[in-house]
């Protein structure tokens, strides 16, 4: 956090303040459907190139698209969840371009009515501050195949396995102003998209694709200025880079009198700079029809409110309820809900124990050792119960701080009971005062002569007592008892 705020400091904005940013972000989503969008292939992937193809997908002539359901359903979700209105009837149209990754020459894509429009998200900054984003669409498209190229031989070569694979396009309004909000943005739509269970959002398997449309103005224009758009950055951090590449060359080229090009550009992130890609096309290029082989696409009311009957609870409210329901601070309530699985977990703890100490080691131990194994917490032995068992144990005083971490790394190594660990392993804390109470008259006979400098006023000698005490009891000693004994015994 204090490395953000320091390289903001040194951003071309804080150094021009006269001018203003405006980012729109196009994101695309590859949808998680069994089959693809127009056929029956499967939609996984493969290593093997051209294994899931059909004559619908290899653009043969005279074959005809059959649209697939689940790719409607995955749609109207993905606009519920972002608050947008849900057109009854949308259509489909061709949008021609010529490239060998797109074997029929046109992408079906939806044009004028998409399905979704008019939403808007909330994202939250680190400062803690929300801000509202609108979106201006979401709407269905195929995907094209992909050219591989190879270095060895110089031939290049076509596999259409993506070919046909459904996305949703989400198109943002201008609204986001400078890079951390884009990075935001981009955490909370693939978030939510995560929790509807569309898609995997991985976007090392490019399953998240985020094309960002970025302008400065000065502040007291009212118009846009001329956008430029970066293509296809597959990290979040490449997409933050490339913002502040671009916000500093578009200022310094209008500060030194000239003009922005409207332009395509591409990020080379080992360099740290954006190149000219192509001049951008316009909309007449792609020749934008109806699709005839398609039918129009209907929501009726009935799949409406089936779809919404079963909508997940979503990553903003969830935030809001786990800070409100279980005393979370803002901070602990983004870890957990940063991941779904997370929030499983969570969940199903505080079904069994609902305390604060469950809270803390969820957060620390549960969350540390997941990252320090790299397993899913799903995978974990510490089953949510077993946890919470273990914390329980803890907070009702069978065992002290020191034997509940043994007793993690325990059930952890196996996933043995809790309970049968601590009587087997004897790590019930001496809690009987009776007990405790021998051990610390022991020690205070056997320093006879530190009892009497700690009565002469050497009070830091406190300490060296409760050690003692402790060490007696191997460490299984109840620490809040031995200190009171110890006064009873110093006074
Ligand atoms: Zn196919």
């Amino acid at each position: 956090m204090e490395e953000k705020s320091g390289s903001e400091k040194s951003t071309a904005l804080t150094r021009y303040p006269e001018y203003r940013m405006d980012i729109g972000i196009e994101i695309h989503v590859q949808l998680d459907t069994k089959s693809k969008i127009f056929c029956s292939c499967s939609n996984a992937l493969t290593d093997q190139q051209n294994q899931n193809i059909c004559v619908v997908c290899s653009g043969y002539p005279g074959v005809l698209p059959v649209l697939n359901r689940q790719v409607v359903e995955f749609a109207v979700m993905a606009g519920l969840g972002t608050n947008c209105n849900i057109s009854p009837v949308s259509e489909f149209e061709r949008k021609h371009y010529f490239y060998p990754d797109l074997p029929k020459n046109y992408q079906i894509t939806q044009g004028e009515v998409p399905i979704c429009t008019n939403g808007h998200v909330m994202i939250r900054l680190e400062d803690g501050t929300e801000k509202k984003i609108r979106l201006n669409r979401i709407h269905i498209e195929e995907d094209a195949g992909k050219n591989i190229h190879s270095d060895l031989t110089g031939e290049s070569y076509v596999d259409l396995n993506r070919t046909g694979t459904p996305l949703l396009e989400i198109v943002s309004e201008p609204d986001i102003a400078n890079a951390a909000e884009a990075k935001a943005y981009l955490k909370t739509i693939r978030q939510i998209m995560q929790y509807l269970g569309v898609s995997s959002c991985n976007m090392e398997e490019g399953s998240f694709r985020a094309d960002t449309n970025l302008s400065v103005r000065k502040k007291t224009a009212q118009e846009l200025g001329t956008r430029c758009e970066l293509k296809n950055i597959n990290s979040f951090k490449f997409i933050s880079d490339a913002i502040e590449y671009e916000v500093e060359r578009q200022i310094e080229l209008i500060e030194q009198g000239g003009k922005v090009r409207q332009e395509t550009r591409l990020w080379d992130s080992k360099n740290r700079r954006s190149l000219p890609m192509r001049s951008k096309e316009g909309m007449a290029d792609y020749r934008y029809c109806i699709d005839p082989d398609l039918s129009l696409v209907e929501v009726s009311d009935v799949t409406l409110d089936r779809i919404k009957a079963k909508m997940p609870e979503l990553p903003y409210v969830k935030f809001h309820r786990y800070i409100k329901d279980f005393n979370l601070s803002e901070y602990e309530a983004d870890i957990v809900i940063s991941d779904i699985e997370y929030t499983r977990y969570f969940e199903s703890l505080m079904q069994s124990y609902n305390h604060k100490t469950s809270v803390n080691w969820f957060l620390r131990d549960l969350l540390g050792y997941a990252n320090d194994q790299k397993i899913p917490v799903a995978a974990c032995k510490v089953t949510p119960k077993k946890l919470a068992k273990i914390v329980e144990l803890l907070d009702n005083g069978t065992i002290n701080n020191k034997g509940a971490r043994q007793l993690f790394e325990m059930v952890a190594q196996d996933g043995s009971d809790p309970e049968q660990l601590v009587e087997q392993h004897g790590l019930k804390q001496i809690g009987s005062e009776q007990e405790l109470e021998k051990i610390v008259e022991q020690i205070l006979s056997e320093n006879a002569k530190l009892v009497e400098d700690y009565k002469s006023g050497k009070q830091n000698l406190f300490g060296f007592f409760v050690g003692a005490t402790m060490k007696a009891t191997k460490g299984a000693g109840n620490p809040k008892i031995i200190q009171a004994l110890l006064k009873k015994h110093l006074n």
